[in-house]
């Protein structure tokens, strides 16, 4: 087992890019759990999943796709009709109000498509740094680092930081793991934090990184 308590950083870095092999193995292809046929639908089902769970966005948006598929039509939408579609999922008055406003948004200043800066995205309401990053990562290929509830607790257990707060997290993540990782690898913590990794009752006896977990149980 190795030293947790002095490791370096280079061999923090050697560490995920090891974890980084075994979740690539186990869960070969990850991708985002929101169904999407498009960048801007993508953008608008995550900015739906705050607060919300992935499947029951997917419950509403083949409904809300269905009557307005681009940001043209989204941006002209009607409010009722749109909060009535996605009804069931939380916080839908607001909801409705940012995803009408970031397609008209996208109509007036990026000709009816999602930008690909973080800059950009970072101007449409209801989009922060994590709805950011799984747009750049999953519609763009692009590198990003999605810290929702299960990587926090993950990279906390996993002892490549203490820190709570997403942002710095981000930041010191990507000073850890490859670039090219990124958003894989956030998307496979995603899921061995849903399978093994309970924040309440992690599964240690049967978590494949246990030999690599300063957490381990
Ligand atoms: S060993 Fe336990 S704490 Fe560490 S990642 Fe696996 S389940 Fe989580």
């Amino acid at each position: 087992m190795p030293n947790f308590q002095s490791e370096t950083v280079e061999e923090k870095r050697n560490r995920a890019a090891t974890i980084y092999g075994l979740l690539s193995k186990e869960y070969p292809h990850v991708t985002t759990f929101l169904d999407h046929g498009s960048p801007f639908q993508l953008l608008i089902a995550v900015i739906l999943s705050a607060q919300c769970t992935d499947a029951r966005v997917n419950l509403v948006t083949p409904a809300l796709f269905g009557a307005f598929p681009t940001a043209e039509r989204l941006a002209e939408a009607d409010h009722d009709q749109v909060k009535g579609l996605i009804a069931s999922v939380n916080y839908c008055n607001a909801k409705t109000e940012h995803i009408i406003r970031t397609a008209q948004i996208l109509v007036t200043s990026f000709n009816g498509q999602v930008p690909v800066e973080m800059e950009s995205l970072l101007t449409l309401p209801g989009v922060g740094r994590k709805t950011a990053n799984v747009v750049r990562g999953q519609a763009f290929g692009l590198p990003g680092i999605t810290v929702d509830t299960h990587v926090n607790r993950l990279v906390n257990r996993l002892g490549f930081v203490n820190d709570r707060d997403p942002e710095r997290i981000e930041h010191q993540l990507g000073a850890i793991w490859q670039d090219s990782i990124w958003s894989d690898f956030s998307t496979q913590l995603i899921v061995h934090g849903r399978k093994i990794c309970d924040a309440r009752r992690p599964k240690c006896d049967e978590c494949l990184l246990n030999e690599l977990c300063p957490s381990a149980a």
